[in-house]
């Protein structure tokens, strides 16, 4: 199928149509939940079969080799960080040695900034954006806590519009008081792209040393970490990823910071040649495995290596291109079906390389009882408070016709005025 064929009707007819003209549909090779059209894989994306297998063969391993497992498992856990983030380097655009797998998001935070934040004289600030996620945000606040700085050394670049932020605003914000910025790739309310390589180029400029938070785009829009020069990155990988709940996640560190010393570091950062001799002496490795800290949690990282057995046969930038084909078939639809009188938005920016993979549609009172709705009609959204329903089309088991019948429900949601028969209440996870 043409992927850049943007010319769409708004029938089922058409929507079916689309799923007979597509040669990249791998939705077979994952555990879809019978009678589910699942718009969350964003947050937890569905199982492939694959990592279904490899976590069934890492239990298999346990049992057969015991403490054997470290060096003897079908992949030998002890390098497990290493070589799955080599096998995950392509999908972020880093070298196999600038990304290991490890931890979580929120302590890999806590470690770059632990490495990379080293305010001195007047360059002490850390600079954030108000639509950032709070896990990123309140790591940040600990950080300059730790330093006993006051709480003005977190700036936040404000957003215009409550929705996106604009680069210049960021760019204006790099001065010289701010030794590190910590960004999204991918907003994850609205579904913004940044344009990354330019924020990197001029906060170099200005002396400012800059990562990314790619939870919202690792899996789902291709990057070029190294290539840009980003100084350090972190992301999930139980998102667009497929890892699973609670999935080990992602790490990049830029070659040119290698060989320092970790903010975080722990046995599992040591040279690995020499981790066992147990020196009181700590020599880092010297890539990005120095940034894990111990030992490797393998039943939350096999997963992960099945997940990228189905991105290496699919192809990132095909998951990118089907990704834009299917938002942008979300995006007419919600034009043509839902257009002005129900009161909905689209948050996420139209232009196709300043969004992710995920349309926020918003809308301004009903977004919660709409959402909730939408649960009782065999669809799983999510929504982000205040007012966006996050839906997410993912172009590896996502089809067509699932986001037809996505924005007819929530047409028939609204012309049935159901959504006023349900409870206001927002659920705890959501
Ligand atoms: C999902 C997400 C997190 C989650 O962090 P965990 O440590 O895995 O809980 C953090 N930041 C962003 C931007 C996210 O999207």
């Amino acid at each position: 199928m043409n992927f850049n064929d943007y010319d769409f009707i708004a029938s089922e007819a058409f929507a079916e149509g689309l799923d007979e003209a597509d040669d990249l549909n791998f939705s077979g090779r994952f555990h879809k939940i019978p009678g589910v059209i699942y718009m969350d894989g964003n947050s937890l994306g569905l199982m492939p079969k694959d990592a279904e297998d490899a976590l069934l063969s890492a239990v298999e391993d346990y049992k057969r080799l015991g403490i054997d497992g470290w060096m003897g498992a079908k992949t030998p856990w002890f390098y497990y960080p290493e070589s799955l983030g080599a096998r995950m380097a392509g999908i972020v655009g880093g070298y196999d040695d600038e990304v290991a797998i490890a931890g979580s998001t929120t302590v890999n935070i806590h470690n770059m900034l632990a490495t990379f934040y080293k305010p001195s004289g007047k360059r002490a600030k850390i600079l954030m954006d108000e639509l950032n996620f709070p896990s990123d945000i309140y790591a940040a606040q600990g950080h300059v806590r730790l330093h006993g700085l006051s709480e003005d050394h977190l700036v936040l670049v404000k957003s215009r519009d409550g929705s996106t932020l604009l680069e210049e605003d960021i760019i204006s914000a790099f001065t010289e008081e701010v030794s590190v910025a910590l960004l999204p790739a991918v907003l994850y309310r609205s579904g913004q792209l940044l344009d990354m390589e330019r924020l990197t180029r001029k906060a170099h400029e200005k002396g400012v040393l800059i990562g990314f938070d790619c939870c919202h785009s690792a899996g789902s829009v291709p990057h070029r970490l190294h290539e840009w020069d980003v100084d350090f990155a972190v992301w999930c990988c139980y998102k667009y990823l497929n890892g699973g709940p609670g999935a080990s996640s992602g790490l990049f560190v830029n070659r040119r910071h290698h060989g320092g010393i970790p903010g975080l570091p722990g046995w599992f950062s040591y040279n690995k040649d020499k981790q066992f001799d147990m020196s009181l002496e700590f020599e880092p490795a010297q890539n990005a495995g120095a940034w894990q800290i111990g030992t490797p949690n393998i039943f939350s990282m096999a997963p992960i290596e099945g997940s990228l057995k189905v991105f290496e046969e699919f192809g990132m930038d095909n998951v990118r291109r089907k990704s834009l084909h299917m938002t942008a078939y979300m995006m007419f639809l919600i034009d043509s079906l839902l257009a002005g009188e129900y009161g909905f938005s689209i948050a996420t920016p139209r232009e196709p390389e300043r969004r992710g993979g995920h349309v926020g549609l918003a809308h301004p009172e009903e977004a919660v009882r709409i959402n909730a709705c939408l649960k009782k009609h065999g669809v799983v959204p999510d929504f982000r408070y205040p007012d966006i329903i996050r839906l997410a089309p993912v172009a590896l088991y996502t089809t067509y016709h699932e986001i037809w019948k996505v924005v007819s429900a929530i047409k028939g949601i609204m012309d049935s005025k159901e959504y006023l028969l349900v409870d206001s209440k927002r659920e705890v996870v959501a």
